[in-house]
């Protein structure tokens, strides 16, 4: 019989999110188009894995997305990172840790 694979859930759930990433920078705008129903399924089913693991998000104060820096806890807020064209969902202690190291462009965070 194999040996299970040193690596807690949250670790193989963070895996899979890597490959789906790495799977749609693969793909060109055709392929990306053809494959929506697809992309959309394995969205949904990294969504049931997230609340698996991690429990119900807050909804009044969590995104039903993890945070998108550390992937360690649900997003709260959508803030803009200095040299990145595109807002973040974060979590409050990324949020804090960004602020610290002035990484944030304050003021346009919604
Ligand atoms: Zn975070």
């Amino acid at each position: 019989m194999k040996e299970t694979p040193s690596m807690t859930r949250k670790q193989a759930l963070d895996t899979l999110f890597d490959l789906r990433e790495a799977y749609l920078r693969l793909l060109s705008y055709e392929q990306y188009q053809q494959q929506a129903n697809t992309l959309t399924r394995t969205r949904d089913a990294l969504d049931v894995l997230t609340r698996m693991i991690y429990g119900p998000h807050d909804p009044v104060q969590q995104y039903s997305m993890l945070c998108e820096r550390c992937r360690r806890s649900y997003a709260e807020r959508l803030v803009k990172e200095k040299g990145k064209s595109i807002s973040t969902f974060c979590c409050t202690p990324c949020i804090t840790a960004l602020r610290s190291e002035h990484q944030l462009v304050e003021g346009e965070d919604a």
